[in-house]
């Protein structure tokens, strides 16, 4: 599959460009070029920081090429009826949202890696993967708060795997 990394804002170098090596197991990656956030996204103030509608990311990446669409930002994100959340994405769809706001209080190697967790995880989403509840392991478990993040492996489970390699071996070209 060809997958477009879309930054949105003031993302670090790095964490694209590890990003971009760790999907590539997937297939294709090409970075697309740094946008500001338009100040047009739904946006509110949570707890004197501003955050922004993610599934407003998701719209604005329509034009975008690739079979999917991973945007990602330096932004909180939010969706309706959530305080906050780590990415977004809709099963199935073609984009996914992350923003690495609360993954940077514990130095570089953790802000990589709960971003590349989070990409999959919300990739996943886009593979046809709803949450896996039975297995706090495995990458599509629900993180409500970072310490599920850091304990849960980047990895699909056996069961998760099935569903997603299915749908990647159909965006094979
Ligand atoms: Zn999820
Ligand atoms: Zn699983």
């Amino acid at each position: 599959m060809i997958l477009t990394i879309k930054p949105f804002g003031n993302v670090e170098p790095y964490v694209l460009d590890s990003l971009s090596k760790e999907l590539s197991t997937w297939g294709e990656v090409s970075l697309g070029s740094t946008e500001p956030v338009p100040q047009s996204f739904d946006h509110r103030i949570r707890d004197g920081q501003t955050q922004y509608l993610a599934s407003d990311f998701e719209r604005a990446m329509a034009r975008e090429p690739g079979d999917r669409v991973l945007g990602i930002t330096d932004v909180d994100l939010y969706e309706r009826g959530l305080n906050f959340v780590f990415g977004h994405a809709t099963i199935r769809d073609r984009f996914a949202v992350i923003s690495v706001a609360r993954f940077r209080n514990d130095g570089p190697d953790r802000l990589l890696e709960r971003s590349v967790k989070t990409a999959i995880h919300e990739l996943g989403h886009t593979f046809g993967l709803y949450h896996d509840d039975a297995n706090s392991d495995c990458v599509m478990h629900f993180s409500e708060k970072l310490e599920d993040t850091d304990r849960k492996s980047r990895s699909f489970c056996t069961k998760c795997n099935a569903v997603a390699a299915f749908t990647l071996s159909r965006l094979k070209k």
